[in-house]
């Protein structure tokens, strides 16, 4: 969306753009990734929304490249191409027991709280229910996020859009310990202390915090004295530590310099094994062999985002990155004309929302210094890309139908006494968008580009 800003923006050369998407949905993360109760930061969509109102600016939904278009057809209708399809899958931890059932990506959980329509939704249910001992691995704001998601009364989340069903089985969680797990010390975390200071402030759920985990070595003292932000978190970790319980419904424990070894159960994970950790002259946690097992019934891995290949793309599998020169799409460190990425895939998965605008400004600069040189389209005619699809039976939802999924949603949220409700299911957002001409795709499987 910051790269459509930037190009239509811009007065020195023309420019129109089609904006994909896989899902009928626009707005990507900010409607699907934004946890629901963070509302001011979920309003930056109003921003977005606009852009659409420009001339020769549309969204083309619903068609996925590399299924209904490759990128090579794509170059036949288009000019330039920016990849932006961000860090979708979650981490892995590497440790046994990973797999067992009850451990879960935070990636899936955020998914399925935002009412994705590709959460696996039994997945997620199936482990939430039951669950009372939570352990979140990671310290960074998605972790923080879950927590807070999960800790929060009805109350405090019937104001968001988050589906109904997913408000109603949070309503019914019998969630009492959330444990917080950061591999080093407070210093070290990547939370910011905004999103920090939020877990303080929960009606019903309490933080613990031990002073012990707080003491810094000479290394954290010294990562200390240049990082305002850490100083900060450890002002509030601080001031949690000398806190007294007030008898909660929930207790959220928050650790540190303790790193997951192993889960344990049988067909659910019962328990985590965790390990004490201490940092080298590095800053990063080696294991000291002191180990403890925490009791849990979930685990939330969120140890971060990764990106995934895209056919026909080149793929740093190492950094999880399109590699590029400034946005401009590199192949065996050349240049591939007309091909160009911005966001989580061209940067790897860090940074807030404001960060995606320098970026998409700074490939969209790219683009623009180059437009004298690009490979032109064979069929640049507005209607050429959309009648392919259409011939294909790709259901094209474009702007129109993104309005009549919004007019739904808050008609649905207004008629349980809400702003607005998600709609989760892709069939029903469809139905919404095209109308009669909707007719159910067979989804499963992977049907190849005819
Ligand atoms: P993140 O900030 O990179 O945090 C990942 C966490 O996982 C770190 O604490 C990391 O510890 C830990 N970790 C990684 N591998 C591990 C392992 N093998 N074992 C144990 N711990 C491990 O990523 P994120 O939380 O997914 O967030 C992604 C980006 O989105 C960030 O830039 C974040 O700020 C942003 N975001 C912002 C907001 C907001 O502004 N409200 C909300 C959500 C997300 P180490 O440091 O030791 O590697």
């Amino acid at each position: 969306m910051y790269a459509a800003d930037a190009l239509t923006s811009q007065g020195s050369v023309p420019v129109s753009v089609d904006i994909l998407d896989r899902l009928p949905c626009p707005f990507g993360l900010v409607r699907y990734g934004v946890a629901p109760d963070h509302l001011s930061i979920r309003s930056v969509r109003q921003t977005l929304e606009k852009f659409f109102d420009r001339p020769g600016v549309r969204f083309l939904g619903n068609v996925e490249v590399g299924r209904d278009i490759t990128v090579a057809e794509l170059h036949r209708y288009y000019d330039a191409i920016v990849f932006t399809y961000g860090a979708a899958r979650d981490r892995r931890l590497g440790i046994e027991g990973e797999e067992l059932a009850g451990s879960i990506a935070a990636t899936d959980l955020v998914a399925w709280y935002c009412g994705h329509p590709d959460a696996p939704r039994e997945l997620i249910e199936s482990s939430l229910q039951g669950a009372s001992s939570v352990v979140i691995v990671g310290v960074g704001n998605v972790a923080v996020d879950v927590t807070r998601v999960l800790a929060k009364t009805r109350a405090e989340l019937e104001h968001t859009d988050m589906p109904e069903h997913v408000l109603a089985l949070l309503d019914a969680s019998n969630i009492t310990d959330i444990h917080l797990l950061g591999r080093r010390g407070p210093v070290q975390a990547t939370f910011t202390t905004k999103e920090l200071r939020e877990l303080g402030e929960l009606d019903d759920a309490e933080v613990i915090v031990d002073s012990a985990d707080l003491v810094l070595d000479p290394f954290s003292e010294a990562a200390l004295a240049q990082d305002r932000v850490a100083a900060r978190n450890l002002d509030v970790l601080r001031e949690w530590s000398t806190r007294t319980p007030r008898g909660s419904r929930r207790r959220v424990h928050v650790r540190f310099l303790t790193r997951p070894v192993e889960l344990l159960g049988t067909a659910l994970v019962e328990k985590v094994v965790v390990e004490r950790t201490r940092l080298d002259e590095t800053g990063a946690a080696i294991g000291t062999g002191e180990l403890e097992t925490i009791g849990a019934d979930l685990v939330v891995r969120s140890v971060g985002y990764r990106g995934e290949p895209l056919a026909e793309l080149p793929f740093d599998s190492r950094r999880g990155v399109v590699p590029n020169d400034a946005g401009r799409v590199l192949r065996d460190d050349a240049v591939v004309p007309g091909e160009y990425v911005a966001g989580w895939i061209k940067r790897g998965p860090t940074g807030i929302i404001g960060t995606n605008k320098k970026d998409a400004a700074q490939t969209v600069n790219s683009l623009l210094e180059d437009a004298e040189r690009l490979p032109l389209a064979v069929e640049p005619a507005h209607d050429a890309v959309t009648t392919m699809l259409c011939a294909r039976g790709i259901e094209v939802v474009t702007f129109d139908g993104w309005e009549r999924i919004d007019a739904a949603e808050i008609a649905l949220g207004v008629s349980a006494g809400r702003v607005r409700t998600t709609m989760h299911e892709r069939d029903a957002l469809l139905g919404v968008a095209l109308g009669e001409r909707h007719s159910p795709r067979p989804d499963a499987g992977d049907p190849p580009i005819r």
